[in-house]
């Protein structure tokens, strides 16, 4: 079998909404956009819904649509874009609430389905989505029927950033006063306190095992087979633009995954990959379906070796690629047989 396996652990997952849940004395929602962070929508939100998640989130309304097939009636799902153009019929039939961002999709939406549920999302500071204080001044009124009012931290990662209270205070200035429930936190502001958690926690990342929730269980292995093991000699190169010389012989193994498979060319001669206890470099660049790996110092030939797992994480291979967890976890490829764990 020439492809890797990808094994979720449907148990951390659950643990890690658990333990997200328990910092907070509110509602925990769960983050399942980018097929739940790539991982696979259907089986990861079954496995919540089942865990007693009963609020989800999801970036588009197509999304939504597909998520909403999963779960059948009864959850609620939240569409953070809002309600697009030609997203009428989704959101009416699949049961979709809308985050409004914009005067414009408010108007569309009172317009094209007057008694259909929907949220609003404020931008406190972030500048990306979410409908700016000074159109809100005038639009309070409409907002009052939603529910949820919402918004997004951009800074929450690092907890003393002063953007974290600025947006806070401007969340508070925006929504006191106002009956609808609200929700500010992801994983970031969840783990930064009380004041933040208002009605409703919504993270994604720390679920799946990602920074920044430090004492997240890893949810993800990644494990991927050797083809070939070959001796290189020194005068000789590995892989494309040579890039890889070796001063003595070295024992190189071809294994089957490149970045066509979401290990990105940028992990060319930095990551490492494991056999067992044992770290293997990677060495020369990352073609599209194949990686080589200095396997010299294995106490045998290895008949597979892990880029995920036990020892590397998916936010320490993050930082091998100058990237983060979540760009790691959501680019994880189609052609892995993906196993699900309880
Ligand atoms: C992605 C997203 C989340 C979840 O963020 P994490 O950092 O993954 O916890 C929450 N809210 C909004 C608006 C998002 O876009």
């Amino acid at each position: 079998m020439a492809v890797g396996t990808l094994t979720i652990d449907l148990g951390a997952l659950v643990a890690n909404y658990r333990a997200l849940a328990a910092r907070a004395a509110v509602e925990t929602a769960a983050v399942v956009k980018a097929g739940g962070y790539g991982l696979g929508v259907a089986e990861v939100s079954r496995a919540l819904a089942d865990a007693g998640a009963r609020q989800f989130f999801v970036a588009t309304a197509e999304e939504g649509v597909t998520l909403r097939a999963t779960l059948g009636s009864g959850p609620a799902i939240g569409v953070f874009s809002g309600h697009t153009a030609g997203d009428t019929a989704m959101i009416r039939d699949a049961d979709l609430t809308p985050m409004l961002n914009s005067p414009e999709q408010m108007q569309r939406h009172r317009t094209a389905l007057p008694d259909h549920p929907f949220g609003v999302q404020l931008d406190t500071g972030m500048n990306r989505l979410g409908v700016e204080p000074g159109d809100w001044t005038e639009l309070r009124d409409q907002g009052k029927g939603a529910s949820l009012l919402m918004s997004h931290l951009a800074c929450a990662d690092e907890p003393t950033h002063r953007q974290n209270t600025a947006q806070l205070a401007k969340f508070h200035a925006m929504t006191d006063g106002m009956a609808a429930p609200r929700s500010l936190a992801a994983t970031g502001g969840t783990l930064l306190g009380s004041d933040y958690h208002f009605d409703m926690i919504r993270p994604g990342v720390g679920l799946y095992g990602g920074l920044p929730f430090a004492e997240a269980r890893p949810v993800v292995r990644l494990s991927l087979p050797v083809i070939q093991i070959r001796t290189v000699h020194p005068g000789e190169s590995v892989g494309y633009a040579a890039a890889y010389q070796p001063d003595t012989p070295r024992q190189i193994a071809t294994l089957s995954a490149g970045y066509a498979d979401g290990l990105i060319r940028a992990l060319s001669s930095r990551a490492t990959l494991w056999d067992g206890d044992h770290p293997c470099p990677l060495v020369g660049r990352v073609s599209m379906d194949l990686l080589t790996v200095d396997v010299t110092e294995c106490p045998a030939p290895p008949e597979r070796l892990d880029i995920l797992g036990p020892h590397q994480g998916v936010d320490d291979l993050a930082a091998a690629a100058g990237t983060i967890g979540y760009e790691i976890l959501t680019s994880l490829g189609a052609r892995y047989v993906r196993e699900y764990i309880q």
